[in-house]
């Protein structure tokens, strides 16, 4: 179901005044707009959602609310990190998990490997184990925040920092690290001892589920390592889609 949009709002995302804002004035105008009906989208496999949950709370503590999705299938690196973050921002993770039944039933006619037997399955797997959260995550939500870039493969070209997210009801959508590159992310990470993933530092710029993401080779995109075995401009698991059909941002 479409969610209703404030006029004001949809002029501000079709002026496109925040594609080359600060990273903290995109989230502001995110939390002073929609709090508390916006929350930040975070794998705890990449350093980007890390990087804008501390600026978040740096912010207003108060208003930082952050979801995750547990496929079920992540890493122990993952889980760690979640509780690191509970514990150094006194913040609650809203951790959404896929329906049991579905799970059931996807594994009872596909086994519990199906992801490396065609992308029909592998997208069937995300379907059940991340999108169908995602849906329920979203439920009450007007808008929500993902860490975005453009230079983390092709399949995300053309993110822009505030969007209107038809494929989820027509949510705003805050990408505020748009226009930094990998190594300001780092740099923020350092400079403010952001805690993230420690399979980062083992080949793993981004961190999915066990089975779907490997260590990287110097030279390859950031995503390299998820879904290795597909083309890739198929390696979207579904949460964040859109971009490769309409270029995504109004
Ligand atoms: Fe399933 Fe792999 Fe997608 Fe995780 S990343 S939900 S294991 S297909």
């Amino acid at each position: 179901m479409n969610v209703a949009i404030d006029r004001a709002v949809t002029d501000t995302v079709q002026s496109r005044r925040f594609d080359a804002a600060a990273p903290e004035d995109i989230l502001r105008w995110g939390l002073d707009t929609f709090a508390p009906r916006i929350a930040l989208s975070a794998s705890f496999g990449s350093p980007e959602g890390m990087v804008l949950l501390d600026m978040m709370h740096k912010l207003a503590p108060e208003r930082a609310r952050v979801f995750t999705i547990d496929t079920g299938r992540l890493h122990q690196e993952t889980y760690d990190l979640m509780d690191r973050v509970r514990t150094r921002y006194d913040i609650q993770v809203e951790v959404f998990f896929p329906r049991p039944e579905a799970v059931q039933t996807m594994v009872r006619e596909h086994g519990l490997n199906l992801f490396y037997d065609s992308t029909d399955l592998r997208k069937k797997c995300c379907g059940v184990r991340k999108v169908e959260p995602l849906a329920r995550a979203l439920d009450g939500l007007e808008a929500w925040i993902a860490g975005l870039r453009p230079e983390q493969s092709v399949t995300r070209a053309d993110v822009r920092a505030v969007e209107i997210d038809e494929v989820h009801g027509g949510r705003i959508k805050l990408n505020p690290l748009v226009t930094w590159t990998r190594e300001q992310v780092l740099a923020y990470v350092e400079r403010f001892h952001v805690p993230i993933n420690r399979l980062h530092d083992q080949g793993y710029p981004s961190v999915g589920c066990v089975p779907c993401t490997r260590s990287i080779q110097p030279g390859e995109d950031e995503r390299a390592g998820r879904w290795w075995w597909e083309n890739e401009d198929q390696r979207e698991c579904g949460i964040h889609v859109g971009y490769e059909e309409k270029g995504s941002g109004i």
